[in-house]
């Protein structure tokens, strides 16, 4: 069977090798030069089921509410007029409940633990280097208050994660020295061993040389303009560098996905969340964590990419846009400084912004719409590099009529 993957992220890639393995001929097409050149390019790398939780708490309407006058919020809405941003935003808002943000917890991280099986597969099998750490991650807490809320939103994981430690300041500070510079700003903190992190670019431009050698075709600079198709099959892809056809076709253009599923008349729930990073270079290694991780109360990732250390932050609903300028990461980089100040030159920052395809309930979306040789594998919020191997191989697994090995349960189209 010939597949045409429409995306080259980390989810498109995977999903290329993984029907590869299946013995299929694999076609990719992206508008972009190169692979993972928008939201897989410059995120935190963490690899965290041990962090799978639902972004719609019940206090999250009212942090969005503040943020159209508190401006420095991390969760935040920039108002607007968009149609499809408020009726997917309703769909948003309706899962900030305490019972929704359970089960959208334990689906997240059912499909996370198992793709990071599936990843440790993947790697074994390729020996991908992606400068891994597999040290576990450390979230922290800077107040009482948000460490007694990081403990409550713990007890939620842990009856699938026994592994999770808490951590009083000290035992914090031993954890991860290189926080001692801040020690009187942080309270405790939370452990997972089983997390890891990496970087998601490096691995997604590797596993392209492998997907090439095992035979497939990749096609740069095309940009997917419109679909031919009937009322069940997709006949081909028009593009500005001519046409592409396929027996199958897997859509995973991320949080643009919606508008190439509008050609063939099907609704996706996705909405681009906009963060922002900075890479910097580290000057001092005995200073840098031994871990990456989160500070929590600043919803600020951190995280080991080799000779650099990457900082993440926000959640900005403001549309289809990634543009930035360096006074947007005057907050990042003063929490960055503030805790690993002598570990990096701080002069030399890479700024980044992406959009995160996020789905109301935060689980991606698989199976197919109206069309029959249409598959959907995409929408992965803020955790497609730790989903990607396992949605990757759910996909395949689909497009074999094989039964998949999670319950799809919320992660298709008839979605709760
Ligand atoms: C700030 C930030 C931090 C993050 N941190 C983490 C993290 O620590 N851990 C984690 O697991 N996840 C993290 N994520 C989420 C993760 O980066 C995404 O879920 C993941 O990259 C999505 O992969 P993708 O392949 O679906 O999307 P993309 O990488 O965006 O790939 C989609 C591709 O589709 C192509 N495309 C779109 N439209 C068209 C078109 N019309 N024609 C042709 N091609 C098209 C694009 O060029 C693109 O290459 C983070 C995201 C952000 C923004």
């Amino acid at each position: 069977m010939h597949i045409l993957i429409l995306g080259a992220g980390v989810i498109g890639v995977t999903t290329a090798y993984e029907l590869l393995k299946a013995g299929h001929k694999v076609t990719v097409i992206d508008r972009q030069m190169e692979p993972a050149m928008e939201t897989s390019f410059g995120n935190a790398g963490l690899i965290a089921p041990g962090h799978s939780y639902a972004w719609t708490t019940p206090k999250l309407p009212g942090n969005l509410f503040s943020s159209l006058y508190d401006k420095k919020r991390a969760f935040r809405f920039k108002f607007q007029w968009d149609p499809v941003m408020w009726y997917w935003g309703i769909q948003f808002i309706r899962q900030c409940t305490q019972k929704k943000m359970a089960e959208n917890t334990l689906r997240k991280h059912r499909l996370s633990s198992y793709s990071q099986e599936c990843f440790h597969q993947l790697i074994d099998d390729t020996n991908i280097e992606y400068y891994e750490n597999k040290k576990g991650l450390i979230y922290f807490f800077r107040s009482k208050a948000s460490f007694l809320e990081g403990k409550q939103k713990l007890a939620m994981l842990k009856p699938v994660m026994n592994n999770l430690q808490i951590l009083n300041r000290e035992e914090l500070l031993i954890k991860e020295p290189a926080l001692s510079g801040a020690q009187s700003k942080l309270f405790g903190g939370i452990y997972c061993p089983s997390d890891e992190s990496g970087s998601c670019r490096d691995f997604t431009l590797s596993l392209v040389d492998i997907c090439k050698k095992k035979g497939a075709k990749f096609h740069f600079n095309t940009t997917i303009q419109n679909i031919e198709n009937d009322t069940s099959n997709i006949k081909k892809i028009i593009t500005d560098k001519g046409d592409f056809q396929g027996d199958k076709y897997v859509l995973a253009c991320a949080a643009y996905s919606p508008i190439i599923a509008k050609m063939v008349g099907d609704y996706l729930p996705i909405y681009p969340v906009k963060g922002y990073s900075i890479t910097v270079p580290i000057i001092n290694h005995e200073k840098v964590p031994i871990h990456s991780g989160i500070d929590e109360d600043n919803m600020m990732a951190f995280s080991l990419m080799g000779n650099f250390l990457r900082f993440t932050s926000v959640a900005e609903i403001s549309g289809y846009d990634t543009s930035h300028k360096p006074s947007d990461f005057n907050e990042i980089i003063n929490i960055a400084e503030s805790l690993f100040s002598q570990a990096c030159d701080f002069s030399k920052v890479e700024y980044w912004a992406g959009l995160r395809p996020m789905t109301p309930n935060g689980a991606p979306i698989f199976g197919k719409g109206k069309i029959d040789n249409l598959y959907f594998n995409t929408g992965h919020g803020h955790l497609g590099w730790t989903m990607c191997a396992g949605s990757a191989k759910i996909t395949s697994n689909l497009i074999l009529e094989k039964k998949t090995d999670v319950d799809l349960e919320g992660m298709t189209l008839a979605r709760a």
